[in-house]
């Protein structure tokens, strides 16, 4: 799922053990073979959350959440796998292979410019605390920046011709590869700094390492920000100023800006949970990469025309991504920093309350161009909304809009349909998927669940355990395809000679609500005094989940051939025992 390989995933669980990890976020106590804790993922006063070292899983009792060493990193990090593996590929200081990505450039080469960046970031900020840092530090306190926030986004003067180049050169990096870095150039006269007498931002990546600079000049000059060009290490459509922070922030909402100083200026108000992209249009990657940290992007960009225009072309990036979008306006100000200093963030935090649905935007900045009350204008401006509201990916939503628009312009809502469809290519957009609906299987029950994570547990926990299981219970017959699927991979594994360890199991399942009911299966352990008691539960177990995987078959209405199929074996079976 990740590229890796299943070695590489094993190698990096088994390095980073679940007990040493999560205890640096939460306080375990050692209870019996498991540590228990206070949940981090929920409010809770006495303990739920437990973590196995044995099985290398973690399982909270009271609100559900649990999985291995990279589910609870991707959990309490808000990281998505990949970011998840890095973080504990840093944290051993594993190196991870090579993906075909860039071959030109070897990890080696990647490892050192993340060292080059972390210097020239501390060369810079130890700079602007230094005489000639005076006038950049000069307009940060024209911007009331305060100094903890200066230090937090790791704000820098570069000072220029080559004094950084001479400074990464005595430490030991050619000019090749700090060019390939993007910090200097060759001219005429030799090597150069490429950020001379500017402000510097350092861009740090979702993990917090320096990737790139944002430099902003000092007083006046072209251009008035200059970024870091694209490298190895820096690549600028996935990047997202300020995320290191925001995705820390307890949100499901993000707020995207324009620059740098928005971000830090809200920031500085105890807004954190604020995004800038790096000067150029948001991507659709930047989109994609947003929804894994929220579910909602209140757009807040300058108050001018440009600030409009690149509202409107980012709105179709993050509604593709599945994202509510929100658009927020500063009256009387050019951009948030003025508004925050002019108003303050009580008033700025109740502007975003008040953003408007991105659908309603776009069709208020049309609205702008026409007067409606002039014929010509009016069928112009009911052409452009037909187009907005006929880009919406459902006929639902496009109906409550269409709704919602004619209350509030007064328009006919069967000329605009009519519009869409002829916009369209006459397909019909509004005929309402009829959904045939098949009657529901029945839900499985407590016992039943009960039941098939206890034969889960056994069959992973113990090769004897397993062949008598494997021998009166097909995979199919515990009816839900996360059962089946956990069946099989211990299946694989047993079949493999291995020894089955969950928390490897777990890792195969890429959606986080699986891993949950995984980890809840793994961890649904019944003691019992003697084996005998085992095997007795488990006989009858397995005849429970039998019983309740015919009847939910029955439920779900076979044809007529299956459904007395199933009505034969459900009679054996209840004149039967299971004897393990
Ligand atoms: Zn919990």
């Amino acid at each position: 799922m990740t590229g890796y390989s299943q070695d590489v995933l094993e190698d990096l669980r088994q390095g980073n053990d679940i007990i040493e990890v999560i205890s640096q976020y939460v306080q375990l106590r050692q209870k019996g073979g498991n540590f228990m804790g206070l949940c981090p993922f929920h409010n809770e006063k006495s303990p739920s959350f437990s973590v196995s070292p044995q099985k290398q899983l973690f399982h909270c009792f009271g609100c559900g959440a649990g999985g291995n060493v990279f589910s609870f990193i991707m959990k309490i990090e808000n990281f998505g796998f990949v970011d998840a593996m890095k973080f504990l590929a840093d944290r051993i200081n594993y190196t991870m292979p090579e993906l075909s990505a860039s071959p030109s450039t070897s990890t080696a080469e990647k490892n050192q410019m993340h060292d080059i960046y972390k210097q020239a970031a501390r060369f810079y900020y130890d700079t602007l605390q230094e005489p000639v840092g005076r006038q950049a530090a000069t307009y940060l306190d024209g911007r009331r920046i305060a100094t903890a926030v200066r230090r937090k986004f790791g704000l820098g003067y570069s000072p220029g011709r080559s004094v950084l180049k001479d400074f990464l050169t005595d430490k030991g990096h050619d000019e090749k590869i700090l060019e390939r870095a993007g910090l200097v150039m060759e001219g005429k006269n030799g090597w150069y700094d490429r950020f001379r007498d500017r402000l510097m931002f350092p861009i740090f990546d979702v993990t917090g390492k320096v990737t790139g600079f944002g430099g902003r000049i000092i007083g006046d000059g072209q251009p008035k920000y200059l970024n870091s060009p694209e490298s190895p290490i820096f690549d600028k459509s996935r990047t997202l100023y300020g995320l290191n922070y925001a995705r820390l922030a307890k949100t499901n909402k993000l707020i995207l800006v324009e620059g740098y100083m928005d971000v830090i200026a809200l920031y500085q108000q105890g807004i954190t949970n604020t995004v800038a992209a790096l000067g150029t249009a948001l991507t659709a990657n930047h989109a994609r990469i947003l929804k894994r940290y929220c579910k909602e992007v209140i757009i807040l960009f300058d108050e001018d025309e440009a600030g409009v225009r690149a509202t409107l072309r980012a709105i179709p990036h993050l509604y593709s991504a599945g994202l509510a979008v929100r658009v927020a306006t500063l009256p009387d100000a050019k951009d948030p920093d003025e508004y925050l200093s002019r108003f303050g963030p009580q008033s700025l935090l109740a502007q975003l309350d008040r953003s408007l649905d991105f659908v309603d935007f776009q069709v208020q900045t049309a609205l702008q161009k026409y007067d409606l009350a002039v014929t010509t204008q009016r069928i112009a401006f009911l052409k452009e909304a037909a187009e907005i509201i006929g880009k919406l990916d459902s006929s639902i939503e496009r109906e409550a809009y269409l709704r919602d628009l004619s209350t509030k312009y007064q328009i006919d809502q069967g000329a605009v349909k009519e519009e869409i469809d002829k916009q369209q290519g006459g397909e019909d957009r509004f005929d309402f998927v009829v959904n045939v609906r098949r009657p529901r299987a029945a839900a499985p029950s407590k016992a039943h669940n009960d039941a098939i994570h206890h034969i889960l547990y056994s069959m992973a926990a113990n090769a004897v355990l397993y062949d008598k299981i494997t021998a009166h219970l097909a995979p199919n017959e515990l009816a839900e395809p996360l059962y089946i699927k956990l069946y099989n991979a211990i299946a694989a594994a047993r079949q493999r000679g291995r020894e089955v360890m969950p928390a490897d199991i777990i890792t195969a399942l890429e959606d986080p609500a699986d891993q949950e009911k995984a980890a809840a299966a793994f961890s649904n352990i019944t003691e019992y005094d003697s084996t005998d008691q085992q095997y007795a539960a488990l006989a009858q177990q397995i005849w429970l989940v039998k019983m309740a995987g015919y009847d939910m078959e029955i439920a779900a209405g076979p044809d007529d051939k299956r459904l007395n199929e199933l009505f034969f074996a459900k009679n054996q079976l209840k004149n039967s025992r299971i004897l393990l």
